[in-house]
């Protein structure tokens, strides 16, 4: 999800208090951002935002950073947080590519990945948000018990990410290939693309993965 040309996404972006910057100087003091220490869960790739924003409502004993590439995007995000008092969610824009330069071992203890860009050519493939290159940078920040939860509905991408799980060495649990169907739907929270899929009869897919 690119949108381009948002007049003055960038700029919005940098002066939101919502939005650190110089992430990189966080590393291993990401708990002073935040009023209470408690766990830090992330979300790779949160586009609009819907899906954090309401995560960190509903659980206001977890710390929410929720991390979007592109400016264009995470400017809506922002506007859908306007006069709510969130205090344990902020953003990142940065690329999760990088994400052990901002991360201190075993800082983060859940990863959420919402149907993730599928990057459907081969040679792309290192690029998808669960090749078995980005579960090594999981590994490195996130702490032992620490679980990266994926929803999909790209059967593609969720086959492949099966693979890539057993590949990095990590194990899987609470899969299914339904999940509105399943008994995993009670509580669940649907993202924007979520809505827009499960809404064109596609079944949505879900894994849970740990080392
Ligand atoms: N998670 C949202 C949802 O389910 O509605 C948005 C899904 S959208 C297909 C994927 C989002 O991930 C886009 O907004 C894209 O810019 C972002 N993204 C893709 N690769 C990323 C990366 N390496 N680092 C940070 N964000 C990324």
């Amino acid at each position: 999800m690119r949108l381009r040309n948002v007049t003055g996404a960038k700029e919005e972006v940098i002066e939101s208090k919502y939005v650190i910057r110089e992430p990189e100087t966080k590393k291993g003091d990401w708990q002073s951002c935040f009023t209470k220490n408690q766990p830090i869960h992330i979300e790779i790739g949160m586009g609009k935002g819907q899906f954090i924003t309401e995560l960190a409502l509903r659980n206001p004993d977890i710390n929410y950073i929720g991390i979007e590439k592109y400016a264009s995007v995470l400017v809506r995000a922002l506007k859908k947080r306007e006069n709510q008092d969130i205090p344990n969610l902020f953003y990142l824009c940065v690329d999760a590519k990088n994400l052990c330069e901002y991360f201190a071992e075993g800082e983060v203890d859940r990863i959420y990945l919402n149907f993730s860009d599928p990057w459907p050519k081969d040679r792309h493939s290192k690029r998808r948000l669960t090749a078995k290159e980005y579960f090594e940078r999981y590994s490195k920040v996130i702490s032992k018990t620490g679980i990266v939860a994926m929803k999909t509905d790209n059967e593609a991408l969720f086959d492949f990410s099966l693979q890539q799980v057993a590949e990095a060495g990590w194990k899987l649990q609470k899969v299914t290939r339904n999940l509105h169907q399943s008994e995993f739907a009670d509580g669940n929270i649907m993202t924007e693309y979520e809505e827009k899929f499960s809404s064109m009869g596609n079944p949505i897919y879900r894994l849970e993965a740990y080392r």
